[in-house]
């Protein structure tokens, strides 16, 4: 089985642990990342954890649901997922807001450096 090359966001380690940081997170793009999260945790990735410090934009109409949608594959699969992102980066606002209404938050992780 060939594998598909990953989008330039992406990385794996040897590991098998995989960061994404996604420049975007928003209507444009949101499909392809979110397929692109969901093929690596079905071809077993130790973990996942995306980064969102340099993202400018997290869509509430689809980046958060697509969040949600690889949570709970990742639960499901008993892998390691987590959303990091600076109290005061762009795309954090939608993220709390997701977190305040959702039932299943995702596991998002503060950092405080910008
Ligand atoms: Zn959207």
């Amino acid at each position: 089985m060939s594998s598909p090359p990953l989008s330039p966001w992406c990385s794996q380690s040897s590991g098998g642990a995989v960061v994404l940081r996604p420049p975007e997170f928003d209507c444009a793009r949101v499909v392809q990342t979110r397929e692109e999260m969901l093929i690596l945790l079905n071809r077993g990735a130790a973990s996942l954890l995306v980064d969102l410090a340099a993202c400018s934009r997290v869509c509430a109409c689809c980046g958060v649901p697509a969040l949600v949608r690889v949570f709970r594959r990742a639960r499901a699969l008993g892998t390691a997922f987590h959303v990091i992102a600076p109290r005061n980066a762009q795309a954090r606002r939608a993220l709390d807001d997701a977190q305040r209404v959702s039932r299943e938050p995702f596991p998002l992780v503060s950092t405080s450096e910008a």
